[in-house]
């Protein structure tokens, strides 16, 4: 027998549609490059949404069109992921910092109708259009008055597109599967791989996000996501924050200058951000050294990467209390949040502060499991790792044009559970050091050395050893105003925090570190610099 409730599709336009009635007046606010703030509210966010989507139609585009974007986090962007999927096509966010061959690579295999592009990224394009052959029209985001002398055969400035466009649109009832946003992994090795997200997995992802044991956004927040709209859609901030009548602040290209954000968060009242370590670090040291205050923020996700105890703990002092969210392309992206139980207040201090560094307990509708090499399941001991597989309805199946994946989809992350079902990353596969068969964890060396204060940045990887395969160098940033740092004080202050035999055999002292197109530590790119390292 089939239950009598109504088929009510899971679609971005009920988003809209909720946010329209509940939050109308609510703010969206947005600065563009030249530190310019434009301020909508969400009622006049989504009149533009459907002079969008009239402009779509107009510009005849399939009805699956895959419409690219290459842009930051502002309010054209935030319509765009609005105005594509609800006309039932496809919003194919591009990573614009990835190299050109790769960004070419996507658009073709994806093959983009159109493509919307900050101006910024109109000289990379331009160098490669005569190799986009599916792409007939080319919109810059911007006004008429700022439309650069290109190459791009008739582009369009984004506002003349909507400027001729009626304020209504009489919107399709969507199947909830149907495909909606499309994102490439970066992969670290191979050709980019596209995960294509469906109106009812963003759905699902957002309410179960929203729940108060997890984001739990409210319409008292007021949301700044650093993590861009390029990268899993700013973790779906475009899409949560209304769902949950909150406001959202969308900060541009200036993500990694620390003085314009915290004037950007004190201006606007931002109660909640999300980035990636890299970036909360920026701002934990601008803050440090300069003493600026950031009251109103009290909340922020930190992920994409692991963040160290250190920054957590200073970020504390600022105000800011952080929690790990772990994620990836292919989980749209959150698939568990690390928040506190009860039993966690009664905890010893040091294991309270271990606590906050777990990857957090699944998000409702998602399973997780570890694994051996043999594909055998593994004890939710908290001491047992494994490789890291996981179910759920916004989790990838199948990548964008390949054959289907397994039941549950390998995270390549390896990890361990533990009894209250709170996950911890250990590692990346990829990252895994191996010495003498037994694995080394990477991230917890590094979470060790960033204790101590003469460390700005560290990265542990693994290096060809003669006799054990495999051993640990550590890779350091030092902190400027640190006087004296050598790397053998660096050796010994690990010494009693991690097992003996994860001591790294030596440490060297560095200016940067490599980063990735999402802003991660890249360690790939490490472990190339230093892949013809000799041991002393
Ligand atoms: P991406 O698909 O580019 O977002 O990368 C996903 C990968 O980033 C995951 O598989 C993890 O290796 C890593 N990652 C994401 N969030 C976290 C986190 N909170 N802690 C540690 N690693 C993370």
């Amino acid at each position: 027998m089939k239950g009598l409730m109504m088929d009510a599709p899971l679609s971005i336009k009920t988003i809209m549609s909720h946010a329209e009635m509940i939050a109308a007046d609510t703010k969206l606010i947005s600065r563009s490059a030249d530190g310019d703030i434009s301020r909508l509210t969400y009622r006049h966010a989504f009149v533009r949404v459907a002079k969008l989507a009239n402009a779509l139609d107009r510009l005849e585009l399939d009805p699956e069109a895959r419409v690219g974007t290459l842009a930051w986090n502002d309010h054209r962007h935030f319509e765009l992921h609005y105005a594509i999927p609800c006309t039932g096509r496809i919003c194919h966010t591009i990573n614009p910092k990835l190299f050109p061959e790769q960004v070419r690579f996507i658009i073709n295999d994806a093959q983009n109708e159109a493509l919307f592009i900050d101006p910024e990224f109109i000289p990379m394009i331009e160098a490669m259009r005569d190799h986009l052959p599916s792409v007939k029209h080319w919109i810059a985001l911007c006004t008429a008055n700022n439309l650069p002398q290109s190459t791009l055969p008739n582009l369009q400035a984004y506002e003349s597109l909507l400027n001729r466009e009626q304020e209504s649109y009489d919107w399709p009832v969507l199947d909830e599967n149907r495909a909606s946003n499309l994102c490439y992994t970066s992969g670290t090795t191979g050709d980019p791989k596209g995960v294509l997200g469906s109106h009812r997995s963003i759905v699902l992802q957002c309410m179960s996000q929203n729940m108060a044991s997890q984001l739990g956004l409210t319409s008292e927040d007021v949301v700044m996501p650093l993590v861009p709209m390029f990268h899993v859609n700013a973790w779906c901030m475009p899409y949560s924050a209304p769902m949950a009548g909150a406001a959202l602040v969308l900060p541009g290209p200036q993500v990694s200058d620390a003085q314009a954000m915290t004037d950007l968060i004190n201006q606007e009242q931002v109660t909640f951000s999300l980035a990636v370590p890299t970036l909360w670090s920026g701002i934990n040291q601008f803050l440090n050294a300069t003493g600026t205050r950031i009251p109103s923020l009290n909340r922020g996700v930190i992920g994409g990467a692991a963040g160290a105890l250190k920054l957590y703990e200073e970020m504390d002092r600022h105000g800011v209390r952080l929690e790990n969210g772990w994620g990836m392309t292919e989980l749209s992206p959150i698939g568990s949040y690390n928040r506190y139980l009860p039993q966690h207040d009664q905890l010893p201090d040091d294991a309270r502060a271990d606590q906050r560094l777990k990857s957090g307990r699944p998000l409702f509708g998602i399973q997780m499991r570890i694994v051996d090499e043999d594909g055998n399941t593994l004890p939710h001991d908290g001491e047992t790792t494994g490789v890291l597989e996981i179910r759920g309805p916004w989790a990838c199946s199948a990548y964008y044009g390949k054959p289907r994946e397994h039941d549950w989809f390998n995270t390549g992350d390896v990890a361990t559970i533990d009894p209250l079902g709170y996950m911890r990353i250990t590692d990346r596969v990829k990252d895994v050091i191996k010495s003498g068969g037994e694995w080394i964890s990477s991230i917890e060396i590094e979470n060790a050395i960033m204790a101590h204060p003469g460390v700005r940045e560290a990265v542990v990887i693994g290096v060809a050893h003669q006799h054990w395969s495999e051993r640990p160098l550590l890779v350091v940033v030092p902190e400027e105003s640190y006087p004296l740092l050598t790397p053998e004080q660096l050796l010994s202050f690990l010494e009693g925090k991690i097992p003996k035999w994860w001591i790294p055999n030596a440490c060297e002292f560095v200016d940067t570190l490599p980063h990735t197109a999402t802003g991660k530590v890249s360690k790939k790119m490490l472990r190339e610099n230093f892949n013809r390292y000799q041991w002393a």
